[in-house]
């Protein structure tokens, strides 16, 4: 009765987006979302896709640091990735809780 498409047409809110995001890095998929949806607003939103852009040129500085070692990224990447996305987008502070704690 409806022409949604279950994953397309549910459309998220950049902020929806943005919530996902530390977890895309830290999934290690390096903010390339491998859910439709978010793909989705990826492809459609140019806002979240420079942002998306930006962290990942973060995480490449940031990998680049700590190789050779294939550990993953310290809290201090996060953070910095958190205060990225605070000061560009001024949104409330993000639940970021990556689970890759080394303390
Ligand atoms: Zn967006």
């Amino acid at each position: 009765m409806t022409q949604n498409d279950q994953n397309l047409s549910a459309p998220i809110s950049c902020a929806d987006f943005q919530e996902r995001l530390p977890d895309l890095f830290a999934s290690g998929s390096n903010g390339v979302p491998d859910d439709l949806t978010l793909q989705h607003h990826l492809d459609t939103c140019e806002n979240c896709a420079n942002l998306v852009r930006d962290l990942q040129y973060i995480a490449d500085q940031a990998r680049m640091l700590l190789e050779p070692a294939e550990e993953e990224p310290s809290p201090g990447v996060w953070a910095n990735i958190q205060s990225k996305l605070s000061a560009e987008l001024a949104i409330p502070e993000l639940p970021l809780t990556p689970k890759l704690q080394t303390d």
